[in-house]
């Protein structure tokens, strides 16, 4: 049995007032909210242990680094990579990304080709693009239907020797397409190609099995799991991560220095310059011990219902047109309504409490598909419910009264 209510109840936030109306947050694609467990796992740290890792000798940065080993750990188990080295703790899927974008530099070059799907975020195409003008690699589109789904028959027929990398959502965060990446790393790899998959909004309603995937990148941001801002993880194979160069210089990732010659650390150290963020890299943990918790299949099969039961409700509003009707899908829904901005209707839905992104949410090529400026999204989580769906409902038709 799905308990909502306590659920609901280790979610300060959800208790508070927008407008005078109670909270109904649908806003979780783009961050999600923070259960207590995580914020006392913040706190606890600041109050207790707050020291710098890897290097004293003394008790508080033995407890720091022995904490923030565990959420490596932690991290590793949850998304069953091989070794906890493979974890390479970040400030998020973005950085994630740029790390490895930046490492495959001296890997193109002229004509090699690299591929990316239509409904990629702007953080998987533009370190992409800026690695093509680095390398003279050319950037290659695998394109999608209207139903938001990707089209692997262009793929399929475009593969071949020349192609090095192929990055692809697990999950779209525009649309909540669940991609086929199961079938597009087994085409890449025939190809003798490495796949990155952004996992950033798959993560929070599925755990990617990383040795069953085969994915050699799969980048995740904490603050979308329930965790805080500015952290985040790179998984990458063992065997990628000892070829790629080291993506920033500082303290931490080094073995030996001296002016004539440096020696990297070893994994995961080698890509960890400086002193990360601590706290965080714990609370994540915390945060994917709350998730586990509660049990990522509970999750999906809770959300899944929930967001069969608004999309059906929000057709009935007239001239409501849902964006991305894939067969798969996380609770996402995208739409717009005829004739009327979505900022408008976004303006409004505040005005009654309720948080729903508008624009066109960092993905501008799905929206030029589409030939819209944007849409409302609403992004349901586990900790909403259908109340908050009825809720939604009624706001959006009151908006189409409003506006037109
Ligand atoms: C949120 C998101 C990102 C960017 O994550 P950051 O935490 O901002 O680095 C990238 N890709 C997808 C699919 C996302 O949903």
């Amino acid at each position: 049995m799905f308990d909502v209510a306590r659920i609901r109840n280790d979610f300060p936030i959800l208790s508070r007032q927008v407008n005078g109306e109670p909270l109904v947050y649908l806003d979780n694609a783009a961050t999600s909210q923070t259960p207590r467990q995580v914020i006392d796992a913040i706190t606890d740290y600041y109050s207790r242990y707050n020291a710098n890792i890897h290097r004293g000798v003394h008790t508080l940065s033995q407890e720091a680094t022995d904490a923030y080993e565990q959420a490596r750990i932690k991290i590793q188990k949850h998304f069953n990579a091989a070794h906890p080295h493979e974890i390479i703790m970040t400030s998020g899927t973005t950085h994630g990304i740029n790390l490895v974008a930046q490492g495959f530099t001296g890997f193109l070059q002229q004509g090699d080709e690299v591929w990316v799907s239509a409904m990629e975020h702007h953080s998987n195409i533009v370190p992409w693009q800026m690695l093509c003008e680095r390398t003279g690699a050319r950037l290659r589109v695998i394109p999608m239907n209207k139903n938001g789904e990707l089209e692997l028959d262009t793929f399929r027929e475009g593969l071949s020797d020349k192609t090095r990398l192929v990055f692809v959502n697990h999950v779209s965060n525009a649309l909540g397409t669940v991609n086929p990446i199961e079938e597009i790393i087994s085409l890449a790899h025939d190809a003798g190609a490495a796949v990155l998959v952004d996992g950033a909004q798959a993560a929070p309603h599925i755990r990617a099995d990383l040795q069953a995937l085969d994915a050699d990148f799969y980048t995740v941001s904490a603050h979308k799991l329930c965790g805080p801002t500015g952290v985040g993880a790179l998984y990458g194979k063992e065997s990628w991560l000892e070829k790629l160069p080291p993506y920033q210089g500082g303290g931490e990732m080094i073995e030996e220095v001296t002016f004539e010659k440096t020696t990297y650390a070893g994994l995961p150290h080698k890509f960890e310059a400086g002193t990360p963020n601590i706290c965080g890299g714990i609370a994540f943990g915390a945060a994917l011990d709350y998730l586990n918790g509660i049990g990522m299949k509970a999750i999906a099969e809770y959300e899944a219902e929930l967001l069969a039961y608004a999309t059906k409700n929000l057709k009935t509003i007239p001239g409501l047109k849902i964006y991305g009707e894939a067969a798969r899908k996380t609770s996402v829904i995208s739409f717009n309504l005829e004739g009327i901005h979505p900022y408008d209707v976004g303006t409004i839905l505040d005005k009654l409490g309720i948080a729903v992104r508008t624009g066109h949410h960092c993905a501008q090529p799905v929206m030029d598909f589409y030939g819209i400026p944007g849409t409302v999204r609403a992004s349901f989580s586990f900790y909403n419910t259908r109340e908050e769906a009825d809720r939604l409902v009624a706001a959006v038709e009151k908006a189409r009264q409003m506006l037109a």
